[in-house]
């Protein structure tokens, strides 16, 4: 680049931008069936997968420089993070201490499958005040149906035995739940398991979609893992989805059953990851998820050796904007390339979108998933659209009220108690074979009227705040 374009990239850059940081590339103990990730290794043939010492001191010294906020997250993951020892993380505090601004605040995230996990690594946590990611589907069936080791066991154990270790030492942790074929037709007993048996307060539900086309689809339904001969590489091409992916109406099924309880009981107590975004999108705040966000563009991905992608699901050649031991990372996140692969998500919705109800909250969702087409025939419909149309569509009334009182100055967890009082109502009221009071315009006994007979009496409404100011999660 020359030196005009170096300038013009770095003003381009964004005030605050995000780097996930992958240190041992796509290395990982484990070899889940529906991670297309691990066969990014693919990208780098014959590379050990370290992040150098060298590299790590330009990644945390570019990335302190680069950020115009006070508040910088270091965002760590994988494959497995913890595969490169603990020496590596506290290196890299120190590096952190060395070149941190006076006033500048660091947060160090990591995503991890926890196998690794031990007194050691919790205890350094808690020092560092990591805010740790743990990866785990649900109950042992729904987990160790697609996330098992290299020999093929389930991990369940091994990860409960984690979240019981943070929980001793204090560590603050949430759990990451992909939604799958296994597991998705059970948000119920998935959600009840996470609260009230691991006893977790932070919840990230992501959707499995595994992209493929025709001639891949027998071996993609394999898996990605090493062993597996003739595995392709993974990108974002092709219209066809594993058997391990969620379906669009099942996600949007899952994300309502959740919500409904959620939304009777757990406000202000459990924090839903996509439901925060939800609100903030209600409340008119910026959009908390990338995904949930107008245009993109301003999280990307450094691999083991410096090189830097557009974002983590665009690790593939088209989406290499350059390693930053050649090119600052503030420059490449400026790059024409990259501030246009951001600004395309919102530039290439289709009308269908463009004139969505819930376009508002939703923006298309995450590019990746664009692959069908719209009932007239537009390409770049997202694969969940008829599942994100669903859920939100369901829960504008209680999204409308949980904003309303946000903006009086009240809590969104009083919601909980009017909505209670307003369903008493329309349950005496309204004929079940009827149109539901909220609007959605369905019946009755198929929206509201089913969660009047969930009602669960026997947990009393809490008076805290849920705040839509709320920090995207690894
Ligand atoms: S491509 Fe998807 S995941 Fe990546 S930054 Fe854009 S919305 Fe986020
Ligand atoms: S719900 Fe569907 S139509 Fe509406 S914005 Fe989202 S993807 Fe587009």
């Amino acid at each position: 680049m020359s030196t005009n374009q170096n300038a013009t990239a770095a003003q381009n850059s964004p005030p605050y931008f995000h780097v996930l940081a992958k240190p041992t590339g796509a290395v990982c103990n484990l070899d889940c069936k529906y991670c297309f990730f691990l066969s990014k290794e693919m990208l780098y043939p014959g590379s050990r997968f370290r992040m150098a010492d060298e590299l790590l001191e330009t990644y945390i010294r570019q990335t302190i420089e680069a950020q115009r906020s006070s508040e910088i997250t270091i965002a760590w993951q994988g494959g497995e993070p913890t595969l490169m020892g603990l020496d590596f993380f506290r290196r890299s505090i120190e590096l952190e201490q060395k070149y941190a601004r006076p006033g500048q605040t660091i947060q160090n995230t990591l995503q991890t499958n926890g196998t690794k996990l031990d007194d050691e690594w919790c205890e350094f946590f808690r020092e560092h005040k990591f805010l740790i990611g743990l990866s785990l589907d649900g109950t042992r069936e729904m987990n160790d149906a697609y996330r098992v080791d290299k020999s093929g066991a389930g991990t369940f154990d091994r990860v409960v035995s984690a979240a019981r270790l943070m929980q001793k030492h204090n560590v603050d942790f949430n759990v990451l739940t992909t939604v799958h074929a296994a597991n998705a037709d059970h948000p119920l007993e998935l959600y009840r398991f996470l609260r009230d048996e691991l006893g977790t307060k932070f919840i990230q539900f992501i959707p499995i979609v595994e992209r493929t086309t025709p001639e891949l689809i027998n071996i993609a339904n394999k898996g990605w893992g090493e062993k597996l001969k003739d595995r392709p590489l993974y990108v974002q091409a092709g219209n066809q989805v594993t058997d391990r992916s969620v379906k669009s109406e099942q996600w949007g099924r899952f994300l309502i059953a959740i919500f409904d309880e959620w939304v009777r009981r757990d406000v202000g107590t459990v924090y839903v990851q996509m439901f925060d975004a939800a609100l903030a999108s209600w409340v008119g705040a910026p959009a908390a998820m990338c995904i949930f966000s107008e245009t993109c563009g301003t999280a990307v991905s450094l691999e083991h050796n410096g090189d830097v992608y557009s974002c983590d699901h665009y690790v593939e050649p088209g989406y290499l904007l350059g390693n930053i031991l050649q090119t600052p990372l503030v420059q490449l996140v400026g790059l024409e390339k990259q501030v246009k692969f951001g600004d395309d998500k919102r530039d290439t919705l289709p009308r269908y979108c463009r004139e969505c109800e819930v376009r508002f909250a939703c923006h298309g969702e995450c590019p990746k998933n664009r692959f069908i087409q719209t009932p007239d025939g537009e390409p770049g419909l997202n694969y969940l659209c008829a599942g994100y149309k669903a859920f939100f569509k369901h829960i504008d009334h209680p999204m409308k009220m949980m904003a309303e009182l946000l903006r009086r100055g009240h809590f969104a967890d009083e919601a909980m108690a009017i909505l209670e009082g307003e369903r008493a109502v329309w349950k005496a009221r309204t004929g079940r074979n009827n149109s539901c009071p909220c609007g959605s315009g369905r019946k009755f006994k198929k929206c509201h009227g089913e969660m009047c007979s969930k009602t669960d009496p026997a947990r009393p409404v809490t008076s805290s705040a849920t705040s839509v100011d709320t920090e995207n999660r690894p």
